[in-house]
Order: structure tokens, then sequence, then C-alpha cells
């Protein structure tokens, strides 16, 4: 069955090319052209992923974004015209899972839809594994809340300020590190293969190995374990990969 993509875009031009360009390569189009109507149709179709873009007449692409967050898990991707948006597209407050500047090539929009529907796969058949079911949030980032501060014992992950605690105290974490610590605590309690943790935590960089995962890992062990050579938060599964106890 082929996967359904909603595309959000009130410029009728732009609109028509991407649902032409998305059909071509086999996926079954849905189009609204402002942020209610796109409520509406993501509501009553569940499509399978969802392309948005940000200036939309009415209620604008970071609202109807951040509504959806709350009722489904679909992956989004965010249409800019502007570099100033970016940060609110990528940052928690909107959670977006991928954002393009316009203008951009249709070919790399769909290079981008396919790796996003890929790794929504990946996560939704080692979720099934796990016998866990996302229903709200991106199943990407699983986020749902935009502020939270997760604890976990003397270790605190301030999602609003990118900032780690131990003790109190903050730590120094390269971006990798911090993305890394999130998407595991996110996780909490589920094994997660290598490969799935460099498809979500480097995704579009395509320069990490499993290896990549490994070192940091051991960086994170170092920073956050009371002794890292017998980590209690950052468990190996052997086998498989990792896991975040708490
Ligand atoms: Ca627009």
């Amino acid at each position: 069955m082929s996967d359904t993509v909603l595309v959000v875009e009130d410029e009728t031009t732009l609109l028509e090319t991407l649902a032409y360009n998305l059909a071509r390569q086999g996926y079954e189009v849905l189009t609204a052209e402002n942020g209610n109507q796109a409520l509406q149709v993501a509501r009553e179709a569940q499509p399978d992923l969802i392309i948005l873009d940000v200036m939309l007449p009415g209620i604008d692409g970071f609202e109807v974004c951040r509504i959806l967050r709350k009722e489904m898990s679909v992956p989004i991707l965010m249409l800019t015209a502007r570099d100033e948006e970016v940060e609110r597209v990528v940052g928690l407050e909107v959670g977006a899972d991928d954002y393009m500047t316009k203008p951009f090539s249709m070919r790399e929009l769909i290079a981008r839809v396919k790796a996003l529907l890929r790794r929504v796969r990946l996560i939704r058949e080692e979720l099934a594994a796990q016998g866990e079911l996302t229903t709200a949030g991106s199943i990407v980032t699983r986020t749902v809340d935009t502020d939270e501060t997760m604890k976990f014992g003397n270790l605190e992950v301030d999602l609003a300020r990118r900032e780690v605690r131990l003790d109190g105290e903050p730590l120094r974490l390269k971006p990798k590190e911090f993305e890394l610590l999130v998407f595991l605590t996110r996780n909490r309690g589920i094994a997660l293969s290598r490969d799935l943790i460099l498809d979500r935590v480097w995704s579009w960089e395509h320069d990490g190995s499993s290896r990549t995962v490994d070192v940091h890992i051991r960086w994170l062990r170092e920073k956050i374990e009371q002794e890292p050579s017998q980590a209690r938060r950052i468990i190996t599964v052997r086998g498989i990969g990792y896991r975040f106890d708490g």
C-alpha cells in the first residue's frame, strides 16, 4: 500500500508541482491550502507524512504543527521561506521533523520524504517489537511537551534550555551528545539498535557509522555515569545497541 502524503501550501503553483511530483513517485497525495483545511484533512485521513508550509492564511504552519503534535505522531516536514523561521521550526516549540528552505529542489524534497518515511518505518518496527505505541507527539523525536525537564535521579535533561545537569551542575555536552542523550531518554527502557540511533541522531549527515554511536556513548557515560565502566544509566544491550534505564 502506498504512503499518503498531505501537502499544505497556499501558493497554487507550488502546491500543484509538489502534488504532481509526489504522485509520480507513487504516493497518494492529499492537499490543503490553509491551516484549518490542513487540520481537517489530517484528522480525517491520518496521512503518513505531512509537508507543511509555514506561511499560510489563517492558522499558520507553526500553529498547525503544534496542534497536530498533540493529536498524532505523523512526521512533519516544514517549508520555510526565511532563515529566521528555521530555528522555530526545528526548535522544541514547534518540533517539525525536518524542514526545507525555499527555493528547494524537488529532487532533494523527494529524497527527504523517502528518508523520513524510512526512519518512521524503522522506529515503528522497533516500537512494535517492544510492544509500545505512539499516539501523540512526533514519532521521530517523540516530543509532546515542549519545555519539559526530564529527571532521572540526580540527572536532569532540560529541553527548553538544552542543558543537562548532574547534581544541579550543568554539564558540557557536545551538540551530538545532547541529541543522543535526549533520544535515549525519550525512549527510556527501550533497546535501541545502533542503526536506529545513527539514523535518528545523525540523520542527514550520513557521516556516521556504528562506531560513531559507540564513541559518543562512551563520552556520555564518562559524563553522566558514576562509574563509566559499570554503566547503570546507559546499558549495553548485547547484539542490539543501547538502552537508557534512568
Ligand atoms: Ca505559503
